[in-house]
């Protein structure tokens, strides 16, 4: 195929070189051949050799990379063989008694702007560029085609679109789809909001952690923060808990985490479901716990909610020290892009001095492996946690 070519400056090709999946606009010398957003172009070095085929935009990120062999044909198969693969990592890594997990993880699975999580008998699609736009009635044949569905939901919204200069689309793509959905994850009942809920519905980024964190609340007085529909909570409960409070802003998620305890057998009176928000919560409480979980929303969307967003971590993180009781274990989130891993451990330290303890680090804690992540590509590494021990003196 000849595909219209984008021509870098010299020296900024060892990027891509390196695997990294986008090329900026600052490193582009040339455009031949008028490609419009979306389509497809090749990238060659200054010299002009070939390196790879990916989607234009005449955004900050001018490329996305589709592939590395600059002689392949971008077709039906080409799809096929990049949802194929993705569907059989899945297969090795999903595990057992699970039947909601993320299918295809953009980049991460060499599928730019392209995210489709699976809940039980439905998918829910989010397409987030210009590229995957052009090719969406092939993508949603295929997945039609090779995993079945009932019905495929599409929520394609949100800023990086906004930046791809795409309005929102939002509504039934194919097939039935209720409202909610029943779906298990590792063997317990979660109900999901399919149709308005946050994310695609579940925050399946977080199951690995469910289990991790879950597995150490034996008997332990728990404080599941940013609780949303109880994901945590009744991980914690399973594992015999004695007392989980889960507190949330958002009273639609509390009636379904009030649910999930219920489908799950456990009652409210021992675990309960605060609708408050966490910053007074964390300040008025008078109870102590032996583990907290703090999952909050990403508080830095850009670089210039950093700082902003950095007192906003270490307050949360200041006050969950102080509550929790000597030995305690704090498993704490950010979920923020901008916000790299050292600066969260940073600011997570901060606070933990500031309380007048030490932490010892017993894991750290990120996305499942049904998130890959290309390891060229940091940008794509926005879950953090640390899971700690803390002490006095
Ligand atoms: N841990 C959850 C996901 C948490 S997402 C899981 O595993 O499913 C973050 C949640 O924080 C959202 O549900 C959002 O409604 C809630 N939230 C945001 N700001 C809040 C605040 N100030 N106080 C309480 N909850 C808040």
């Amino acid at each position: 195929m000849n595909y219209p070519r984008i021509i870098l400056k010299k020296g900024r090709d060892v990027a891509l070189r390196h695997g990294h999946p986008w090329i900026f606009s600052g490193a582009i010398a040339a455009v031949e051949g008028k490609p419009g957003p979306g389509d497809i172009v090749l990238a060659a070095d200054a010299a002009g050799r070939p390196l790879a085929l990916g989607f234009y935009n005449k955004g900050d990120i001018a490329f996305r990379l589709l592939t590395d062999d600059a002689a392949a044909r971008i077709d039906v198969g080409f799809w096929r063989r990049r949802i194929e693969r993705a569907l059989t990592l899945r297969r090795r890594v999903v595990p057992a008694d699970t039947d909601a997990f993320r299918l295809i993880n953009a980049e991460g699975d060499g599928l730019p702007g392209l995210v489709c999580d699976c809940y039980g008998r439905w998918l829910v699609v989010t397409i987030g560029t210009a590229g995957m736009e052009k090719w969406r009635e092939t993508v949603i044949g295929l997945l039609l085609e090779i995993q079945a569905p009932v019905g495929i939901y599409e929520r394609s919204e949100g800023r990086s679109r906004q930046l791809e200069g795409l309005p929102d689309r939002i509504g039934t793509a194919a097939g039935v789809v209720p409202e909610r959905a029943e779906i298990t994850e590792n063997g317990l009942r979660f109900e999901v909001d399919l149709l308005a809920g946050q994310k695609t519905g579940f925050f399946l980024d977080q199951r690995l952690n469910r289990e991790i964190v879950g597995g150490f609340s034996r008997g332990a007085a728990v404080l599941n923060c940013f609780s949303y529909t109880g994901g945590f909570s009744v991980y914690a409960a399973r594992q015999g808990a004695s007392r989980v409070v889960s507190v949330e802003a958002s009273a639609a998620a509390n009636e379904i985490a009030c649910r999930n305890l219920l489908r799950n057998g456990f009652s409210q009176d021992q675990h309960p479901v605060l609708t408050a928000n966490v910053f007074d919560y964390l300040r008025e409480t008078e109870e102590t716990f032996d583990m907290i979980i703090l999952d909050p929303p990403a508080f830095a969307k850009s670089r210039k909610d950093v700082d902003r967003s950095a007192r906003g971590y270490k307050e949360i993180n200041l006050q969950t020290a102080r509550l929790l009781r000597e030995g305690g274990f704090l498993a704490t989130f950010s979920c923020s892009n901008p916000i790299d891993p050292e600066l969260f451990e940073k600011i997570v330290l901060g606070a933990v001095r500031d309380a007048g303890k030490n932490a010892q680090l017993l894991r750290l804690l990120g996305a499942g492996a049904d998130h890959p992540v290309n390891l060229a590509h940091p940008e794509g590494r926005y879950l953090k946690g640390l899971l700690l021990c803390l002490h006095s003196g």
